[in-house]
């Protein structure tokens, strides 16, 4: 995981563990769903406390299209035509999903923070919030999705 661009990714894995040590998020036991939403939520706080230490990091996913919006020929068609990959595997794309949403998150949410509409208190509980019940994270990737426009259906 650490090669290339090793100062955002030493900053991202650092802000990894100081959010799940401090609020060990409730992976296990949980839908599908909701485990995924707390992995793009997991992705947006490591993305933001990368850019709080590093603010020159760039969002690797900013051109793409919101990938969660797409079907699946869409997204086929979008690797192929843009990128010239057509052989992911259901677990790189969920992956490369997973990443993607987290990341657009993170990086509209520092940008909010330094402009002092996310407050350090908003950041502080959604850093801290265990996710204990059923739904809860994908209600709060809704929220987050909304509120830092990246719910916009095609
Ligand atoms: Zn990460």
């Amino acid at each position: 995981m650490l090669y290339r661009d090793c100062e955002h990714h030493v900053n991202e894995e650092s802000t990894h563990f100081v959010h799940l040590i401090n609020s060990n998020p409730r992976f296990s036991g949980t839908e599908m769903y909701d485990w995924t939403a707390l992995g793009m939520i997991t992705e947006a706080i490591g993305f933001f406390g990368s850019k709080l230490l590093c603010p020159d990091r760039l969002n690797p996913y900013r051109d793409f299209p919101d990938l969660l919006s797409l079907d699946n020929a869409e997204r086929e068609d979008f690797f192929k035509n843009n990128l010239g990959i057509d052989d992911l595997t259901k677990i790189d794309l969920a992956e490369i999903i997973i990443h993607q949403q987290g990341y657009s998150i993170g990086d509209r949410a520092f940008y909010e923070y330094y402009s002092g509409d996310f407050s350090k208190r908003e950041a502080k509980a959604l850093m801290l919030n265990r996710f204990e019940r059923n739904g809860s994270a994908t209600k709060k990737l809704l929220e987050l999705r909304k509120r830092f426009g990246i719910l916009l259906p095609n």
